[in-house]
């Protein structure tokens, strides 16, 4: 649609609190309702996981090419997290939301301060796993991290909750299916700012116009 920006996204949790699943999900309702989204694929320096592919989960990069890219300014936002640096490339964003398709950054806490300073107008959610129990049960059924990693997650996971009140919304993850339902209507909600319809308002108001004086012109 001419004129209109994507939206973007951050979505933020402490590891294995259902980001992924989250954001795949809303993609899917909102594909549905013809909205157009991208979920940005980020450069990390840690292993991948057995499930993970490059290019798919992350661009898994040395952290030598991920200094220089950094050098190159390259990222919109990086941070470390766990001892492995993560970023969001530039390029898996910009051009995206000036061709109005919204992006999904799946970034944590840090990253997503940078970018709340470079686009003030970024919507951030944060997602909250109802308990501890279940985020460490979550993480261990993945299956894709071993004890130790699990352990930095969790902890790393109360730091998280200390800024999580700086978000513009918080989605408890507990009953999957509710969390998808309202990270859609999130999404939406978004969507529905008047600022963000007036191009289809402003069709709407010059069409009725139109038809206004045709009718009644004598
Ligand atoms: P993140 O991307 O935040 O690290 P994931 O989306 O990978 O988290 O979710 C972590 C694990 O928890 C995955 O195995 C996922 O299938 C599972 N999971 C996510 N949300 C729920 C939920 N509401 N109920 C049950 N399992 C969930
Ligand atoms: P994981 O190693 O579990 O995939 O991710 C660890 C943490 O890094 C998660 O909180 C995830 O959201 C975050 N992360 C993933 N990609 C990026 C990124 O590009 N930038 C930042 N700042 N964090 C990221």
């Amino acid at each position: 649609m001419a004129g209109h920006r994507g939206v973007l996204f951050i979505v933020s949790s402490p590891s294995g609190g259902g980001k992924t699943t989250l954001i795949k999900a809303a993609m899917a309702e909102l594909a549905g309702r013809g909205i157009k989204s991208h979920f940005s694929v980020s450069h990390t320096t840690r292993t991948a996981r057995p499930s993970e592919t490059d290019g798919v989960d992350y661009h898994f990069a040395s952290r030598e090419s991920f200094e220089n890219m950094v050098a190159a300014g390259e990222f919109l936002e990086w941070a470390e997290y766990a001892g492995n640096l993560y970023g969001t490339a530039r390029a898996e964003v910009e051009g995206r939301l000036s061709m109005g398709t919204d992006v999904f950054l799946d970034i944590e806490v840090q990253g997503a301060n940078q970018v709340k300073t470079l686009v003030p107008e970024v919507v951030k959610v944060f997602i909250y796993p109802p308990s501890y129990d279940v985020l460490k049960h979550r993480l261990t059924q993945r299956g894709q991290d071993a004890t130790e990693a699990i352990r930095q997650r969790l902890q790393w996971a109360s730091r998280e909750f200390g800024v999580a009140g700086e978000f513009d919304y918080a989605i408890i993850n507990d009953r999957l299916d509710d969390a998808v339902k309202v990270l859609t209507g999130i999404c939406l909600a978004e969507h529905h700012r008047s600022k963000r319809m007036k191009p289809r308002l402003d069709g709407i108001r010059e069409g009725f116009q139109q038809h206004l004086e045709e009718d009644y012109s004598q």
